[in-house]
């Protein structure tokens, strides 16, 4: 007999759109041949506003590729859920960034007692908070750029404070410096700075989408990224590179076709690439991910050095995206990673 999977997408984020593109791929990697007696597919859609709407309305957004528009809603439409949901026996949530990404949605499946595709609530929120993030990585041993919190409060309260922390992260971290929301993804709201009046506007920038905000020392280097999937055992996929022509890897670079190019494998030295799958797993198994994780890195081609950037616990999933390219050239399509993310999620281990 199938199991009935529930696709969960869209989501009160800024990758909304991101998300879509991403069940769409996965929705075809569900549906395939090979997996077609295993699974019946369930899509529940989120909309912009946090509302979950009926599988035919579902089906209807992933085949258009278009959001529903925002609207004013009732505070009761976020406790109502599709009836079809209490049928689900498996969630696949690809629910990129915050309400999503963040251990929300898995607290959420969680309290509903049905297995969840991909990390718990734990990995979940560490993973997705960059300061959470880095303060464990720091614990484990993992060589990172040297950074600084700081707090919304801290950079709009005071008139007084604001001069001494511009003071502070100039003196501890130099330029360029990069300034982000602690919560968030896509390199939504990251500025690379320069100045003190750059620093003065970056922070003022992402002071306006997160509460919580890092500041790090920036890195001269080639950017490197690593798949994991698995739960107690985790494995590393091939190494893969992001090149591209920009400032730094932000929103426009990511989001417009033919601005970045992948190469997989990434052309490193045999210790490296070694080196990186050690830390992708390293990192993976500290943060208490499960599923899958796409974990990043800074390579320093003069010094050799290999620098952990981050992990990503619902990453991008596109059928051209990073992580399942990076299991494809390690030998495993689109339709079994699907299948195994699905199996693991069912899996007591
Ligand atoms: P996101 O979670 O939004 O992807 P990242 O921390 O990965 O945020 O930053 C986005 C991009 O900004 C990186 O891919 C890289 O191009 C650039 N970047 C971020 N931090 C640094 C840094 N410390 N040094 C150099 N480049 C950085
Ligand atoms: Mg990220
Ligand atoms: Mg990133």
């Amino acid at each position: 007999t199938q199991l009935k999977v529930g696709l969960l997408f869209g989501g009160r984020s800024g990758e909304h759109e991101v998300s879509i593109a991403s069940a769409q791929a996965i929705a075809r990697g569900i549906t395939a041949p090979e997996n077609q007696s295993k699974y019946s597919l369930t899509l529940f859609y989120i909309d912009k506003n946090g509302v979950w709407h009926p599988p035919t309305v579902s089906q209807e957004v992933l085949a258009q590729g278009v959001p529903l528009p925002e609207t004013d809603i009732q505070p009761a439409q976020l406790w109502q859920f599709p009836p079809e949901a209490a049928e689900i026996e498996v969630w696949f949530p690809i629910l990129h960034g915050p309400n999503g990404e963040d251990g929300t949605i898995q607290g959420l499946l969680t309290l509903m007692q049905v297995p969840c595709v991909g990390s718990g609530v734990l990995g979940s929120a560490v993973g997705m908070d960059k300061l959470a993030m880095k303060g464990v990585f720091g614990q484990a041993g993992l060589p990172q750029v040297k950074y600084m919190g700081v707090t919304r409060s801290q950079v709009w309260s005071n008139p007084c404070v604001f001069p001494k922390l511009c003071d502070e992260i100039e003196a501890t971290l130099g330029y360029p410096c990069f300034v982000k929301p602690a919560n968030l993804g896509s390199s939504v709201g990251i500025s690379k700075v320069r100045t003190r009046s750059e620093l003065e506007a970056a922070l003022d920038s992402a002071a306006s989408y997160d509460r919580r905000i890092i500041i790090e020392a920036g890195v001269t280097a080639r950017e490197v990224e690593c798949a994991v999937l698995g739960k107690e055992q985790p494995q590393a996929s091939v190494v893969g590179e992001i090149s591209f022509n920009s400032d730094f890897y932000d929103y426009e670079t990511k989001y417009t076709a033919g601005r970045a190019d992948l190469t997989i494998p990434a052309a490193l030295p045999e210790s490296v690439s070694q080196q990186i799958q050690e830390m992708a797993i390293q990192a993976f198994t500290t943060l208490d991910c499960a599923g899958l994780a796409r974990v990043d890195f800074f390579y320093v081609e003069s010094t050799g050095e290999v620098l952990i950037n981050e992990v990503n616990t619902l990453p991008g999933f596109t059928a051209t995206s990073m992580y399942p390219q990076l299991w494809e050239a390690t030998g495993v399509p689109f339709p079994e990673l699907v299948d195994q993310l699905i199996q693991l999620a069912c899996s007591l281990e």
